[in-house]
């Protein structure tokens, strides 16, 4: 509904909205929709027709069941995105479990941070790279059992 959307200018209608905002709005990287709004800061929260917030209003308009008690988060970390599929809602236990991040992976090894978003990188490089060495390791002894073994027959 838009009256959940709080500033929001009275003149628009779900349809208007949704054609403001698709105005305001350049895709980026990654399947973002960023939306362009008052300030000159990007990659903040942007407010937009009155002083409603761009990332509720589109939720509103483009997502549908917006919950006023609940934040909308972006899950790209964009936060002037609006693109409908990166934006949810979260609980408010799991927006302060995220903000609380911890700072080492499940093997102990320090996390790297994340320049655009400013949150820990998801993935650990080193668990990667000890994966990939597993990984490497297997194929050659597979290689080397191929090698000494039977070759399947008709190649
Ligand atoms: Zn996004
Ligand atoms: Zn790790």
């Amino acid at each position: 509904m838009l009256a959940d959307i709080k500033g929001l200018s009275k003149h628009f209608t779900e349809d208007s909205l949704r054609a403001y905002l698709a105005e305001r709005s350049t895709r980026g990287d990654g399947g973002c929709l960023i939306i362009r709004g008052y300030g000159s800061r990007s990659g903040v929260h942007q407010k937009v027709a009155g002083r409603a917030w761009a990332h509720i209003a589109a939720y509103v308009v483009f997502v549908g069941g917006y919950d006023p008690d609940l934040d909308v988060a972006q899950s790209c970390g964009v936060k002037d995105c609006i693109e409908p599929t990166h934006l949810r809602q979260a609980t408010r236990t799991e927006t302060s479990r995220a903000r609380r991040q911890r700072p080492v992976c499940r093997q102990g090894h320090p996390r790297e941070l994340d320049d655009a978003t400013g949150r820990y990188r998801r993935g650990c490089r080193v668990c990667n790279r000890d994966a990939q060495r597993r990984w490497r390791e297997r194929q050659a002894e597979e290689v080397a059992r191929a090698r000494t073994g039977l070759r399947p027959s008709g190649t």
